[in-house]
């Protein structure tokens, strides 16, 4: 299901794995190659020593020598990294589920809240979305018009208004139009003059007030293309609002799907869903053995 979006991925990372793997001797400079190519292929620098060491230490342990035993280990090694997704905070029975979507300008988010509103949709979910990035006029338009064309309503406030207000408001919008799923959009500006991650915690605080253990889920959206960067960013947002999935946007445009693995391990962040092209339907459930496997295709 990952294969054709992890095509850029694969050609610049496991290809040139596979022919150090193939090596006929598994030499110092081996181990070093393969671990600048781990970091190349933006897993990070702690994650791809460790991806290394274990390797080599399993190699030398074991005395795995054939390419087939090689690969073998390190898709085990990979897999171990990724935190199986398990059950999100939309699974369990309650009238009204509230899913906060957070995440910088630019990385997909508006885009993204539209296809899960389109997938949850058509899995019989009573879907309504909140507007509540209030900076952006361009935002707020976007979501609707993504609202229209989805067939789900959208709740929107004035520009520059209050943020927690529209996610009252939304709230309020859900109970008496029975909806039960209501996803709120929020801001991504970084700027220095204003604090992001305090908005974020008020919207939080208005869902939590107002809707018993809300919300039920934090999804952070990040740019797959822009590899480490973020990564800095997701533990900025992990730390502020407590962010319980992440979603990884434009796998099908990067060379960067890497970053995935640097986001289960040093994050410890269940990857949930994936980006894998601008259309409704090109959003992917993730699953972790299916994407090590989309790595080492042929
Ligand atoms: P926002 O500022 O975070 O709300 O970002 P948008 O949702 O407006 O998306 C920014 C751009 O990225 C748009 O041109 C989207 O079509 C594009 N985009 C979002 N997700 C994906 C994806 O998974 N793959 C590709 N190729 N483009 C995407």
């Amino acid at each position: 299901m990952f294969s054709e979006s992890l095509r850029r991925t694969r050609q610049a990372f496991l290809g040139r794995i596979a022919q150090l793997i193939g090596a006929t001797e598994l030499d110092e400079e081996v181990w070093d190659d393969m671990e600048a190519l781990l970091i190349q292929a933006d897993l990070g620098v702690e994650t791809a020593l460790k991806v290394t060491s274990a390797l080599r230490k399993r190699v030398q342990g074991e005395g795995l020598t054939t390419r087939t035993q090689l690969e073998a280990v390190l898709r085990e090694i990979l897999l171990g990294l990724l935190p199986a997704p398990g059950p999100s905070g939309l699974e369990d029975e309650r009238l009204l589920t509230v899913v906060l979507v957070v995440g910088v300008n630019g990385s997909g988010k508006t885009t993204t809240i539209a296809k899960l509103a389109h997938r949850w949709k058509g899995e019989g979910r009573r879907v309504i979305l909140a507007a509540a990035d209030t900076f952006r006029a361009a935002a707020i338009e976007q979501l609707e018009v993504w609202g229209r064309r989805v067939g789900v309503p959208v709740v929107s406030g004035q520009i520059g208004g209050d943020a927690g207000a529209v996610a009252y408001d939304a709230i309020c919008a859900a109970r008496a139009r029975d909806c039960d799923l209501l996803v709120i959009d929020t801001a991504g500006r970084l700027h220095t003059k204003y604090n992001l991650m305090e908005e974020l915690k008020k919207i939080r605080r208005v869902a939590a007030k107002n809707v018993h253990a809300a919300p039920h889920e934090v999804l952070l959206v990040v740019d797959g293309t822009t590899g480490q960067n973020a990564l800095q960013q997701a533990a900025r947002f992990k730390e502020a609002v407590g962010v319980t999935g992440v979603v990884v946007t434009k796998l099908d445009s990067t060379a960067r799907g890497g970053m995935v693995f640097a986001i289960g391990h040093e994050l410890g962040l269940p990857v949930r869903y994936v980006g894998v092209g601008e259309g409704l339907d090109d959003l992917v459930a993730f699953d972790p053995r299916a994407f090590v496997d989309g790595l080492f295709e042929e």
